[in-house]
């Protein structure tokens, strides 16, 4: 006979909750006080200068946020959800600064999602360096002519094999931290006629001639973070130097050519791992103007009562926050489910980024309409916060091509 019950077995554990773990609130509030502490105080000056912020980095690296060991730690969490908390975390502070430090971490992806074992444990700690001396990592794919069209990479990678030695041209643009990076991982074509299944990665090591900055662009928000071109002339990077190997890279061309399929491309594989971190980053920055306006609407009065008051003012603010949440539980969702292989089948992962950028653009300009005209200046934060959520709609995949992806996939259609 089964006897019902509603009470648990003592030794069983619950399967499902939606409350972080002790280590992960430690995390996040270690790195709420670097954000507070370090990177808010220091966010309009580095907005203006245009510079990237070495001293912060520094910072970040001594007290161990900026490091390899920081980032093993964080992808070793079962639940996946320790990137997106520090993200959000991070850049709540000020998404310039945040991008100047986790922008090394999209290098990491592309090397872990492409590399042997062998090449992500000689190449992710040169993303980082030492505190005494920083290093950084760039992922470039864009290029002038191939932004959302990926498969149009013009650059080309051509192999000498009597040096066994590959050789890169072309010109990639608008590279975060390109130029000034020590380690640059490169998707380029080896087999132009293949388009994206004849794409690799390479690790462009410190110091390797041909490899220079191009223009550096001045941009409209995440200002402290560095973005330029990089321009490859007949650079010559070692045959071990390409991710993943020669044999397999061989291996999935010989598969193209013969019309197989086969597994995701260089380029895709690092942005679907990195999607729910990058909706983290716009988590953290709606966030900041959300807390801010609050604040303020308590604060404010006109006509003789605070203007929270008006419903006008109140319902705003239920409606970012609202969003806010639903931004965050999209993420999370997406970064369980990237950890524990569960497919995006609905395009949960674009899902998670195009929610939080978008919503980031809208919770931000409602802030400032809260604070009318002293929302307006440069003073004030949630400008900034406004000028830096819009990268969030563009850069990993823009709005559209998020939204190509998730209805593709609901509908099994080649939708265009
Ligand atoms: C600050 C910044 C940092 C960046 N960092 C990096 C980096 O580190 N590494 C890197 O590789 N790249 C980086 N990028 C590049 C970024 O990923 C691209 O800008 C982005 O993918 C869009 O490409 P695009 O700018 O060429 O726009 P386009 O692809 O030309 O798109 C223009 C418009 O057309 C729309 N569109 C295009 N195709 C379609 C379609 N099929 N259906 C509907 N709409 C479509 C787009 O959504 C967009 O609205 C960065 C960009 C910026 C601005």
């Amino acid at each position: 006979m089964v006897v019902e019950t509603n009470e648990r077995p003592a030794t069983q554990t619950p399967q499902f909750s939606m409350e972080l773990n002790d280590e992960q609130r430690q995390i996040q509030k270690w790195i709420h006080g670097f954000a507070k502490d370090v990177v808010r105080p220091a966010a309009h000056e580095w907005d203006e200068r245009e510079e990237t912020p070495w001293p912060i980095i520094q910072e970040a690296a001594k007290i161990g946020l900026y490091s390899f060991e920081f980032l093993q730690n964080a992808f070793a969490d079962p639940t996946g959800l320790t990137m997106p908390i520090a993200n959000e975390e991070l850049f709540w502070g000020d998404a310039g600064i945040g991008l100047s430090i986790f922008g090394s971490t999209l290098c990491v992806a592309g090397i872990v999602a492409n590399g042997t074992p062998e090449q992500i444990v000689e190449w992710v700690p040169q993303c980082f360096g030492t505190p005494d001396k920083v290093q950084m990592g760039a992922f470039g794919v864009s290029e002038p002519d191939a932004g959302s069209d990926v498969s149009s990479l013009k650059s080309r990678a051509v192999y000498d094999e009597a040096k066994d030695e590959w050789v890169l041209n072309g010109t990639k643009t608008w590279i975060t931290n390109g130029g000034i990076a020590d380690v640059h991982v490169l998707v380029l074509s080896v087999d132009p006629e293949l388009n994206s299944r004849g794409h690799a990665a390479f690790v462009v090591p410190p110091g390797t001639p041909g490899l220079s900055q191009g223009q550096k662009f001045k941009k409209h928000g995440i200002r402290a973070s560095h973005t330029a071109e990089v321009v490859l002339d007949n650079v010559r990077v070692p045959g071990r130097c390409l991710l993943g190997g020669k044999e397999k890279l061989d291996a999935r061309l010989a598969r193209a050519r013969e019309g197989k399929s086969s597994k995701v491309q260089a380029a895709m594989a690092t942005f679907e791992a990195t999607r729910p971190a990058v909706g983290a980053q716009a988590v953290g920055i709606a966030r900041a103007a959300y807390e801010f306006a609050l604040d303020y609407a308590k604060e404010r009065k006109q006509f003789g009562r605070a203007i929270i008051e008006n419903q006008a003012i109140a319902f705003k603010l239920a409606d970012m926050k609202t969003r806010l949440d639903a931004s965050r539980l999209l993420v999370w969702r997406a970064a369980w489910m990237g950890k524990n292989g569960k497919p995006f089948e609905n395009g949960e992962g674009s899902m998670s980024k195009l929610f939080a950028g978008e919503s980031a653009v809208w919770v931000t300009e409602q802030a400032i309409q809260i604070m009318g005209g002293y929302g307006y200046v440069r003073e004030n934060p949630v400008e900034r916060w406004h000028r830096d959520s819009k990268i969030y709609t563009i850069f990993e995949g823009t709005s559209e091509i998020q939204r190509l992806v998730i209805s593709r996939a609901i509908s099994g259609i080649h939708i265009k």
